[in-house]
């Protein structure tokens, strides 16, 4: 699957298949504080952050609205968008910058040790990725980690191994790659990831790594989005990548078939929250760079639709009856543009109440 040229049957979707929302209010907060920030302590100029979020935000939203409406698995319209997409970079602070466009966000630490990347982005967009590493600096890539098993985020292990780079990560991450995984959520059954692709570098509960003068830590969540999520804390630049316990300004898939949940992905955001300040820079594993009072904003959001669902199926409603409750409807204009719109969240929250 992962090699099978299934990105290639057909033609991307182009920009007229995307929603026709304005995405300006999913990035403004988050570049005016994460610019403030990066001003701060780094000489980033806050023109190009602009303009490197409003441009990794177009490419978001190539995207198509509804993809489940069509009975096509997301996983394939995910591909296919890559195989296009462009790849935006942001220096956030200190050797850590960010790629967005290829599936999750793409963490980036430079130095003498070799590049270390979180999160390894789909096949089909190598040329580019490769274009903006080298942008980056001239460092070879030595290191992957994993935030987590989903092919969105580990679709590029392979190419990424076969030019040097370690791969670390949580060890159901590997347990999951190494065999046949149906997801439920995505109408998809994934057949193991060739031996080149699985993680070699293992641990259960925590990591820490030295690297390129910076220290690293690797924390395994509780099951949330999954049971593989890590998150990687830069602690020296104040940076953490939160994997997909966090989507940014969109309303976060849930995979129950490998161990996710609402209630899970509540305590994640929680621990989130407590683990932050008001300086943290937030790499969620979709969407625009965030902040403390986004994670807070989407906790918020987590909890409130839960309650509403929870009281309803209580309540002896069917799923069709609490769809047409519409409980996400306080919502659905702010976080329902991307891949998971309001209806699919409330299937999602409602399996896990
Ligand atoms: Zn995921």
């Amino acid at each position: 699957m992962r090699r099978n040229g299934l990105t290639k049957t057909s033609k991307p979707r182009q920009r007229c298949d995307a929603p026709l929302a304005t995405p300006t209010d999913l990035t403004q907060p988050a570049s005016k504080d994460i610019a403030g920030a990066m001003n701060a302590v780094a000489p980033i100029s806050r023109r190009h952050f602009l303009a490197s979020t409003a441009m990794a935000t177009a490419a978001v939203w190539l995207m198509p609205r509804r993809i489940f409406a069509d009975g096509e698995s997301p996983v394939i319209v995910i591909r296919n968008a890559a195989a296009t997409a462009t790849i935006n970079v942001t220096k956030l602070r200190g050797n850590v910058s960010v790629l967005e466009g290829s599936g999750g966000n793409i963490a980036v630490l430079t130095g003498r040790d070799g590049k270390l990347l979180v999160d390894a982005g789909i096949t089909a967009s190598r040329p580019r990725i490769t274009e903006a590493l080298e942008g980056l600096s001239s460092d070879p890539v030595k290191h992957l980690i994993n935030s987590h098993w989903h092919f969105d985020h580990t679709d590029g292990n392979e190419w990424l191994h076969s030019v040097g780079a370690e791969i670390t990560a949580h060890e159901n991450t590997r347990k999951h790659l190494s065999v046949t995984t149906r997801v439920e959520g995505w109408k998809f059954t994934f057949p193991p990831a060739p031996e080149g692709a699985l993680p070699t570098k293992l641990f259960g509960k925590e990591l820490k790594l030295h690297l390129n003068g910076a220290t690293l830590v690797l924390e395994h969540y509780p099951p949330a989005h999954t049971d593989s999520d890590i998150f990687i804390q830069f602690p020296e630049a104040d940076i953490i990548h939160v994997a997909d316990t966090f989507w940014n300004g969109h309303f976060p898939f849930i995979d129950y078939s490998t161990g996710g949940s609402i209630d899970g992905m509540i305590r994640a955001a929680e621990a989130n929250v407590a683990r932050v300040t008001e300086k943290t820079i937030v790499v969620p594993g979709h969407g625009p760079i965030g902040n403390k009072s986004q994670l807070i904003e989407f906790r918020d959001m987590l909890v409130s639709v839960r309650e509403k669902v929870s009281a309803l199926k209580k309540g002896g409603r069917s799923l069709d009856e609490v769809l047409a409750a519409k409980p996400t409807g306080d919502y659905d204009a702010k976080w329902g543009g991307f891949v998971i719109d309001g209806k699919n969240f409330t299937g999602l929250v409602y399996q896990g109440v």
